[in-house]
């Protein structure tokens, strides 16, 4: 049926916030919007014609198949910035007598021996309205055969999109992460240990348009540093179009001997944290990222109470940023199986390098003092992966080569 129709098909991305900034902000992250929509579809290995903007919504055109369109939905819902995209058919039509007819030759096999309903939209410029669409195709789609209308809960749902002269007939709609494209903001420095938090924590900052980078502190276990490569990696390869983040692999295993040698046990923790902490910074400001993320949550463990985080992050020169620092485990948890990356992370060890749990309430006092024994403790330079131009096995076997 639909081979016989002229048109195309195209997938229709829609974006939430972008669509109101103003017009010089809005223009820009359209861009990158674009660009990260390209990288998703070439990733995917699908082909298209082209992009084009309109108002609100970006085409993305000449697809082979449905099936083509689909599969480019799917890759544009991974994209930032982007709330659903549509695999759907554009037709060109002359009037609303028109529309129906091509619309109804359309829809007619697909909503055959089901219930349905018709929804349009349209942007405003036609001499009809859309209610005029849903009761005219609904009548039309009735007289083919399909059995009846349901307004409540219809078996299947005929979207229709007129913009203009064309119109964009679908019925599938795939839910985006929503956020802003990446690149909208500066660059930070996620301290990323592969666990659920810090891996949720790096997705939820480049959903808000941060290209983050990643740091590693190595603390010599060598199946921990490999799932931390993983979950680096998936991110990289699923979540990051439009951006090339690198992560930093630094040996840390020689401040954790001495933390452990010379530092009071309640203290160890907390001081080894921060640590890390100065250490992210000076890299962060030599690399020129803003800000430093960690996947600290209030109170889910001694270290990551208000007193504590206090401690370890206070008086730095960079923010810290803590996206999930309102969060419970299990919200944090549910996160990592939308994002995909659960099967990977759910196998990360939890190593803090210390083996006495800190006080909930440390002392400044003596934080300071046990910190002083220990910050001028030498930290080689890190390895520097570039994540998306190599393969897991590659960047394996280049740490396992130089551990
Ligand atoms: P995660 O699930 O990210 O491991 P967590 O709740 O287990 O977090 P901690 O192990 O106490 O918490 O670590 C708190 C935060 O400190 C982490 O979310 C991460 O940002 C940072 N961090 C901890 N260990 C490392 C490490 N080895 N390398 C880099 N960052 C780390
Ligand atoms: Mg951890």
């Amino acid at each position: 049926m639909t081979e016989k129709l002229s048109g195309e098909w195209t997938v229709i991305v829609r974006y939430g916030e972008v669509a109101v900034k103003g017009e010089a902000t809005r223009s820009r992250m359209e861009g990158l919007l674009v660009k990260a929509l390209k990288e998703a579809l070439t990733a995917e290995g699908v082909i298209y014609g082209g992009v084009e903007r309109l108002r609100g919504r970006i085409i993305i055109r000449g697809f082979d198949s449905e099936e083509t369109a689909k599969r480019a939905s799917w890759a544009s819902a991974r994209v930032f910035g982007v709330k659903s995209a549509s695999p759907a058919f554009e037709v060109e039509f002359r009037g609303l007598e028109d529309l129906v007819v091509v619309a109804s030759s359309f829809f007619a096999p697909r909503v055959k021996g089901r219930s349905f309903m018709v929804r349009a939209r349209r942007s405003g410029v036609e001499p009809f309205t859309s209610k005029d669409v849903e009761r005219e195709l609904g009548r039309a789609l009735l007289e083919s055969g399909a059995p009846r209308v349901d307004l409540k809960s219809p078996d299947y749902v005929a979207f229709v999109e007129v913009r203009g002269r064309r119109a964009y007939l679908y019925d599938t709609i795939v839910e985006g992460p929503g956020g802003l494209p990446v690149g909208s903001e500066e660059p930070a420095l996620v301290l990323f240990s592969g666990g659920f938090d810090s891996t949720v924590a790096a997705w939820r900052m480049m959903r808000r348009g941060v290209p983050v980078h990643l740091v590693f502190y190595d603390l010599g276990f060598p199946e921990v540093l490999e799932v931390a490569v993983e979950a680096a990696k998936y991110l990289a390869d699923n979540w990051a179009y439009g951006h090339r983040p690198k992560l930093y692999i630094v040996n840390f295993r020689g401040a954790a001997l001495v933390v452990n040698g010379l530092v009071a046990p309640s203290y160890r923790t907390l001081v080894l944290r921060r640590l890390m902490l100065l250490h992210a910074e000076d890299l962060a400001l030599k690399e020129g990222y803003e800000a430093l993320v960690t996947g600290e949550s209030v109170g889910q463990v001694a270290s990551q109470t208000v007193r504590n985080l206090r401690l370890i992050g206070g008086g730095l020169r960079l923010p810290v940023i803590r996206p999930l620092a309102g969060h419970d485990k299990d919200e944090i948890v549910a996160e990592a199986r939308r994002i995909g990356v659960y099967e990977i992370v759910a196998r990360q060890r939890e190593v803090c390098g210390v083996d006495t749990p800190p006080t909930p309430r440390a002392s400044e006092k003596a934080f300071n003092s046990e910190l002083e024994k220990v910050k001028d403790v030498f930290i080689p330079d890190p390895i520097i992966v570039d994540l998306r131009s190599s393969g897991l096995e590659e960047i394996k076997g280049k740490l396992r080569l130089k551990m």
